[in-house]
């Protein structure tokens, strides 16, 4: 288990491609469904580092991650 326990992590399923990449930046994190989409498997799979790579590689920007605690919005930035 990572330490990603404080942040939120959204995806948009519109706006996922289904390219896969998240899921291999961050596998404990991210998986597909059944129409290619990615979803959450588990918000704390790994540390917060990788979540947030995983966010900044997404080619559409579709994966949102705020910091729970001051709900700041870490990735997409401005
Ligand atoms: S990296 Fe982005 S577009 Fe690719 S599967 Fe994950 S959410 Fe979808």
């Amino acid at each position: 288990m990572g330490d990603a326990d404080k942040l939120k992590i959204t995806i948009d399923r519109e706006g996922c491609i289904g390219d896969g990449a998240c899921c291999n930046d961050a596998p404990e994190t991210f998986e597909m469904d059944d129409d290619d989409i990615a979803v959450l498997k588990d918000p704390v799979g790994d540390d917060r580092d990788t979540v947030l790579e995983a966010a900044q590689n997404c080619p559409t920007d579709a994966i949102k991650v705020e910091d729970t605690a001051t709900g700041e919005v870490l990735y997409p930035e401005g």
